[in-house]
């Protein structure tokens, strides 16, 4: 079904046959997309893709404090492709689609505003993926 694109090959330079850690964390979110943009067990939670950056987005949450919320409590909102709009203050980010997956993930939304509370960077630390800088957020700014 899925024929390769012509041009320079792209492909995963950790395996050959996308069974490395990053294929397979990448193959669960295609999964997602051929299930309707899905996200497994919990319809209220739905899946964005802008710019090729791969966002969960939970629900609302008032009731937790922001330090404990995706992107620490910045409030985004969705713009889907049919149209509808969501926002959240509780989205997770999976960090840049790999390039040689980006066929299968096509861009779904875009980002229509975004609170400017939280000092972390958009699409900082990425969940899921190995890295070092999961906990080296900046210091508390001084008040
Ligand atoms: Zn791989």
């Amino acid at each position: 079904m899925h024929r390769t694109i012509a041009g320079p090959a792209v492909t995963c330079p950790d395996c050959k046959n996308q069974t490395c850690h990053t294929c397979r964390f990448w193959l669960e979110k295609i999964s997602w997309h051929e299930a309707g943009d899905a996200f497994p067990g919990d319809t209220s939670i739905v899946v964005a893709r802008v710019d090729s950056v791969h966002f969960v987005v939970r629900p609302m949450n008032s009731t937790l404090p922001a330090r404990h919320l995706g992107l620490g409590g910045r409030q985004i909102t969705f713009r889907f492709d049919d149209g509808q709009t969501v926002t959240s203050n509780d989205v997770m980010c999976q960090g840049d689609i790999p390039a040689w997956f980006r066929s299968r993930l096509p861009d779904n939304a875009v980002i229509v505003s975004q609170s400017t509370a939280g000092s972390r960077a958009l699409f900082g630390p990425a969940e899921g993926i190995d890295t070092d800088q999961a906990t080296s957020a900046p210091a508390e700014e001084s008040r």
